[in-house]
């Protein structure tokens, strides 16, 4: 078998192209500089650096202002209520992403869901992703939204299709179950309890590895034919899943690096775009 790539690198340079067109377009409309998408780093975890570094670079190519926030390890809950409070006010703020995880005495979650609903351009409140669940308006959360995106260009079919997921963080795993249900496809939601995940993993279409274990998924539990979707990424290069076994029974399969990563950018980008032009039309 000679699967198919599912180039999320290829894709998330045409959508930057394309959504640099749109700023373009809007700066030309409003008179106003750059839309700004604030991106809020707590603590000094230099995974996270870089990836709130790789979606400021991003910015810059599309066309969008970055203003990034650092506080130090030690923040409080209550203090980064209080930073968020401030760019759900500020009128020149279109887009807030908290870059996850944050330092373990603050109530992440209560921090998430501060962020006003039309600035949750990661897609992480809890408002944003029942509506999504309810197929109304909102930014899905960034990671699943690139996937979906990815597998809807190369007109990968869901509808009716198994798709099975190993993970369930409320980021990735949950959310994506729920975007795949919304497709049609019939989901398997599995998580660190569920029993028998190798026979589950081989029933799937359509496999999503959200594990955050390095190859944990081995390429033998996976059906001939799979579509293989892996969003890990660890040192060394590979992902959550077996990737060299799974080569050689699935069908398509996202890279490790060059899938998924670059469309959680890319998704991040294209909603903080929406959202400028959303303002801007006063909707
Ligand atoms: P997470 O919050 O650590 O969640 C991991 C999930 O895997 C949990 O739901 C956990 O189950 C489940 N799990 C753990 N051990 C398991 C086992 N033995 N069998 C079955 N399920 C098990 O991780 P995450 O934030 O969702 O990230 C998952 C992966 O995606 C990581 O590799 C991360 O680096 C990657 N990621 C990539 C991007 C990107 O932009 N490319 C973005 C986000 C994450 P329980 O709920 O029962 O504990």
């Amino acid at each position: 078998m000679n699967p198919l790539v599912l180039d999320g690198k290829a894709l998330s340079n045409q959508l930057e192209g394309e959504l640099a067109l749109r700023t373009a377009a809007l700066r030309d409309r409003t008179g106003h500089r750059a839309a700004v998408l604030a991106t809020i780093l707590v603590g000094d975890d230099p995974a996270s650096a870089t990836y709130v570094k790789m979606k400021g670079n991003a910015c810059r190519r599309v066309g969008l202002e970055s203003r990034k926030v650092e506080l130090g390890s030690a923040t409080t809950t209550a203090e980064l209520l209080a930073v968020i409070d401030g760019l759900n006010a500020d009128p020149d703020v279109r887009g807030i992403l908290l870059q996850h995880p944050v330092p373990s005495q603050i109530d992440e979650r209560a921090c998430f869901d501060r962020i006003a609903l039309e600035k949750d351009v990661d897609g992480v409140t809890a408002l944003g992703f029942g509506r999504m669940v309810m197929n109304e308006p909102a930014y899905g959360s960034a990671t699943p939204a690139g996937i979906m995106r990815l597998l809807e260009h190369y007109k990968i079919e869901l509808s009716g299709r198994h798709a099975v997921v190993v993970g369930r963080s409320p980021i990735l795993g949950k959310p994506v179950a729920m975007m795949l249900l919304n497709a049609n496809a019939t989901v398997t939601l599995c998580h660190s309890k569920t029993r028998e995940l190798a026979g589950l993993v081989g029933l799937a279409d359509i496999l999503v590895g959200a594990v955050g274990k390095p190859q944990f998924i081995r390429g033998s539990w996976i059906k001939e034919g799979a579509v293989v979707v892996d969003a890990g990424y660890h040192p060394g290069g590979v992902g959550d899943v077996e990737l060299s076994t799974a080569l050689q029974r699935c069908s398509a399969y996202t890279p490790v690096p060059g899938g998924v990563g670059p469309m959680t950018i890319a998704s991040l980008m294209a909603h903080t775009v929406e959202a400028a032009e959303r303002h801007a039309r006063g909707a």
